[in-house]
């Protein structure tokens, strides 16, 4: 994720936090400060703020290690304002699988929270008196810890996709029905939650409303994502190769590529030199590039060198997550070491379009 620092690898998993999260230390102190704390106050409640993160991050690590045994990476988790993030390849497909790696984040903030209360007992240092509550201090840091943990545990098993509890809330729908199917309802109950939630955010504390937003959008985003893959599972990029298309040459003008682009259907090209692809140009590209030069420039000034190439036999799923995800409209395909052809996201999503008429 762009404007992010990374902090470690445990595990092997790439843990960054996000520059907004200084936001939330800012705001937090701002709170203290208009309420009149002193420093060793304000130091307390910020480190407070620290912990809990900390137990966002072996929450995330938690989903992240029960993915692996099932042979799925994380990309990597990411701490934001409003939670964290692992970002898994993909989730399992089979539901049980499903069902484990979403209840692993939650278990382990009860884990967490068992721990302290534990701890806390043993010590006897558990005051439940209300007045207790009110500010943090060292003698009642550690019991607070343990109820916001509790709270961590309890808010993300609120039934709303994509949070933890929505997906185990698709998992057992998937038990009895499709993965499809499962995953409609869910987006469903999961918006009417993000509307609830707005509203309650509204009145509360408006972060909430950032965290409606983010399950809103997950939750048609992730349904999309289903409702396609399923169809597409199954193919690889040779189904959908394209081989009729026109490659352009770096020294080639950019005069060249208008007339292509005017003349026919072509809105993406590849170039080439030796066999070898040296970048792509899509529409926004030439356009971009005849702002600022002329149309006798060569096209490698305005081409983007960052090629994302996939193998012939890449299931499409993946290539049409990634491109996706990454944003990426067209991609050459390579087979033993040589130039295939081209995927293209339109021609895709064509394709998916043309499946699921026939599935009908
Ligand atoms: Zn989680």
């Amino acid at each position: 994720m762009k404007y992010a620092v990374e902090l470690g690898k445990p595990f092997g998993i790439r843990v960054s936090v996000h520059w907004t999260f200084l936001l939330i230390i800012a705001w937090v102190v701002f709170i203290d400060l208009q309420q009149g704390l002193n420093l060793s106050q304000i130091a307390y409640s910020v480190l407070f703020v620290l912990s809990i993160f900390v137990c966002v991050v072996l929450h995330e690590l938690s989903h992240s290690l029960m993915a692996r045994r099932y042979g799925i990476n994380t990309r990597g988790i990411t701490l934001l304002p409003i939670g964290g993030v692992a970002d898994l390849e993909r989730m399992p497909d089979d539901p049980r699988q499903e069902l484990a790696v979403s209840l692993a984040g939650p278990l382990m903030n009860v884990a967490i929270a068992l721990l302290l209360w534990i701890f806390l007992s043993v010590a006897g240092a558990m005051k439940l008196e209300p007045g207790n509550f009110q500010e943090i201090t060292h003698s009642n840091f550690l019991m607070i810890l343990m109820f916001a943990n509790i709270m961590l545990a309890v808010f993300n098993l609120v039934p709303a996709f994509p949070l933890d509890g929505g997906r185990v809330f698709r998992s057992l729908l998937a038990l009895k029905m499709s993965r499809d199917d499962a995953t409609y309802v869910a987006m469903n109950i999961g918006k009417v939650f993000a509307f609830f939630i707005a509203i309650w955010g509204i009145y509360a504390n408006p972060f909430l409303i950032f965290i409606a937003i983010f399950i809103y959008i997950g939750a048609q985003r992730e349904y999309e994502m289903v409702k396609y893959t399923s169809v597409l599972s199954g193919y690889t990029v040779n189904d959908v190769l394209m081989h009729e298309y026109t490659p352009l040459h770096p020294d080639d003008p950019i005069k060249r590529a208008v007339d292509i682009l005017l003349d026919g259907p072509e809105q993406r090209f590849i170039v080439v030199e030796d066999d070898r692809v040296k970048g792509i140009l899509t529409r926004n590209d030439i356009i971009q590039g005849l702002m600022q030069y002329d149309q006798e420039t060569e096209v490698r000034r305005i081409m983007n060198t960052q090629v994302t190439t996939f193998p012939a036999d890449t299931s499409l799923e993946k290539a049409y997550e990634q491109m996706r995800n990454q944003q990426i409209t067209m991609a050459p395909v390579m087979k033993n070491e040589q130039l295939a052809g081209l995927i293209d996201l339109d021609n895709i999503n064509e394709f998916l379009m043309v499946r699921r008429a026939m599935r009908r």
